[in-house]
């Protein structure tokens, strides 16, 4: 028999006529034949009115209560889904995250979970029950409540489902929410957004992490870590929603299939930081300890020994950030930077990973809209720019996203206008408005013709990375990679206006060069350092296509090829919500005096270019970090 776990998000919960809805929801399911697990949240915004009262008594509360205070919302849940079940003549029974055995270490409000018992879902499920669960919540090894961060019970979710799946049960997971499913960008920006069929886990996970807010992003990882068939679903119709599956073929028909806006970050860049080993381990080992997520990262070498960090947090994060470096620059002589308000544009899709002239087609659509570009980062199934935001655009513009639409819409949203106007601009430049080629998707038994398995990273790595796990919930790193086969282009002083990265990318690209890492970083005012990799065979004609269009840019633009280099790349799953890796990885290459001269980050792979010489070295060094045999 299988299992269906499904989840209803707190706006699918809001009233007693949408429990009573959920709960037949379940209840097919079950007349269907399945076993039926119910993962709920708090109903509508009671998570946020009991933060609102805690907020009443005190601006500090102890992380501690508020774990008690917030999971009080989902075990209200748990017990109406469970009567309104009842109600319609099925047999059902609710359980705390604590009784069914969800354990968590003990980081309260954003706890991870470490293991579930599933005993006794087990028992309660063979006795003939639909079973009811708290999402967002579990129990310490202290048996203190905890909770798992806001939006966790997807988490809740997709683990119960790959904990039961590990456990023997055939799964699927259906989460239930106000939309129709996940759309290849936000449709209150772009009209002509359209939701897709189906989509692989790497790239829902870079969506997510892009801000497309429909599941919280450690689901996710979840569910590619154990394989489990997620499906996103409405939770008032029964349209089919989208399917998040392992990666196979035809979702690399297209190199994109779907492109995001994040307006919630800000850019800050460290000029002058000596070019040295271990240097950008400290700045962002201090972040990591202070629990701040970097996102894009472009360290640029610079000339006279010194080099320039640039990288975004989220503004939430600004100020603490500010305080967390300020010490450390001033320590090596840098400046710390803060810049205006950006924007930052990303497109995703697995087919990145086969086709060519990704990256030049979005610069170009970019170009032609005469948007600048003041970062640029790649990561191996996602290209992101980073927009500097006008501040006049922002005081006359925000008249274009429909009234009815503008009162959901966040306010850094609003202010974002160039970044919207790039992200029409992709939007159209890469089709998204079409259906996805070869998402012929079966109707029924999709999942149990489920495609190859993934690419990223082999099954049989993986299965022992799986094996090696303290907690369910740790991050995973499955394997580290050499690619000595790569070679590095720097242009500096490349000056800072629109249409000249894309003028170079489409010069490398007519020549039919497969250009991989790229990382754009502004060096001094009005002036940007590009620098990407191609294939060592092709350095010599690349470098004189780049020499070439640069000299009619600026003759005064330094172009240098360098063969003597090598790509590392670290993959895995949870890379950028454990902030560790990186640091990790950072630090023991630091250690042994090994310069890292180019990062990329995504959520999936990390890669770093160090010096050819001592690549072997780098790679056994992350290998016995990692306990990668
Ligand atoms: N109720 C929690 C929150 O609002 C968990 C969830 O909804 O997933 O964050
Ligand atoms: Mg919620």
């Amino acid at each position: 028999m299988g299992l269906v776990v499904q989840k209803f998000g707190g706006s699918s919960l809001r009233d007693a006529d949408r429990v009573m809805e959920a709960a037949r929801k379940a209840i097919q399911a079950k007349s269907a034949g399945n076993q039926v697990i119910v993962v709920v949240s708090a109903q509508g915004s009671a998570t946020d009115d009991l933060i609102a009262r805690a907020g009443e008594i005190t601006a500090r509360p102890s992380a501690r209560e508020m774990d008690m205070l917030l999971a009080t919302g989902e075990q209200v849940s748990i017990a109406l889904t469970a009567m309104a079940i009842h109600e319609l003549g099925e047999k059902a029974v609710s359980f705390t995250g604590p009784q069914i055995g969800i354990v968590t270490d003990s980081t309260h409000r954003k706890a991870r979970i470490k293991k579930i018992n599933t005993q006794r879902l087990r028992d309660a499920l063979d006795d003939g029950n639909i079973v009811i669960v708290a999402g967002f919540q579990g129990i310490d090894e202290q048996l203190d409540i905890t909770t798992l961060g806001r939006g966790g019970s997807d988490t809740t979710a997709v683990a119960v489902a790959a904990a039961m799946k590990l456990v023997g049960a055939e799964v699927e997971c259906e989460i239930y929410t106000d939309v129709d499913g996940v759309y290849t960008t936000d449709p209150r920006i772009v009209a002509e957004a359209r939701k897709m069929d189906a989509i692989s886990y790497d790239e829902m996970l870079e969506m997510a992490s892009m801000g497309a807010g429909v599941m919280h992003s450690r689901s996710i990882e979840f569910a590619k870590k154990f394989d489990v068939p997620l499906i996103v679903r409405n939770s008032l119709s029964d349209a089919l929603g989208t399917r998040i599956i392992p990666e196979s073929d035809w979702m690399r028909e297209i190199p994109v299939c779907g492109a995001a806006l994040a307006a919630d970050e800000a850019r800050l860049i460290l000029e002058g930081v000596p070019d040295r080993p271990g240097v950008s381990h400290r700045v962002f080992a201090a972040l990591a300890e202070a629990s701040i997520a970097v996102d894009m990262i472009a360290q640029s070498a610079g000339g006279g020994g010194k080099a320039t960090i640039g990288f975004t947090v989220l503004n939430a994060e600004l100020d603490r950030t500010i305080r967390t470096l300020r010490p450390i620059a001033d320590d090596l002589g840098a400046t710390l930077r803060e810049t205006g308000k950006v924007s930052k544009v990303s497109v995703v899709g697995a087919g990145m990973r086969t086709h060519t002239g990704v990256a030049e087609r979005m610069f170009a659509a970019l170009a032609a809209a005469n948007i600048n570009m003041k970062m640029i980062t790649t990561g191996d199934i996602k290209i992101s720019v980073l927009i500097e935001e006008d501040p006049s655009a922002i005081a006359a513009e925000s008249g274009e996203i429909p009234k009815e639409k503008l009162k959901q819409t966040h306010m850094d949203v609003r202010k974002a206008v160039l970044g919207r106007k790039a992200l029409r601009a992709v939007h159209a430049a890469f089709g998204l408005a079409q259906p996805r080629k070869g998402a012929g998707v079966p109707a029924d038994g999709a999942f149990k013709n489920r495609p190859a398995p993934l690419l990223v990273p082999g099954t049989k790595d993986r299965e022992a990375a799986i094996a090696r796990l303290e907690g369910m919930e740790d991050v995973l790193v499955s394997s580290v990679h050499l690619n000595p086969d790569q070679s590095r282009i720097t242009i500096h002083d490349l000056p800072d206006q629109p249409g000249n990265c894309s003028r170079v990318f489409s010069a490398v690209a007519t020549g039919g060069i497969i250009v991989d890492m790229i990382v754009q970083n502004m060096t001094a005012p009005g002036k940007a350092e590009l620098s990407f990799t191609v294939p060592a065979a092709d350095l010599t004609r690349a470098l004189k296509r780049t020499q070439d269009v640069v000299r009619l840019i600026d003759p005064t633009c330094r172009v240098i090829g360098d063969g003597d280099i090598t790509v590392l790349f670290v993959l895995g799953v949870g890379m950028r919500t454990h902030t560790g890796v990186a640091r990790r990885m950072f630090g023991v290459l630091a250690d042994r005096g090994i310069n890292i001269s180019m990062i990329n980050t995504s959520e999936v792979c990390v890669s770093v270019v160090v010096e050819r010489s001592r690549g072997e070295e780098a790679l056994a060094l992350l290998r016995e970090e990692f306990r990668i045999e």
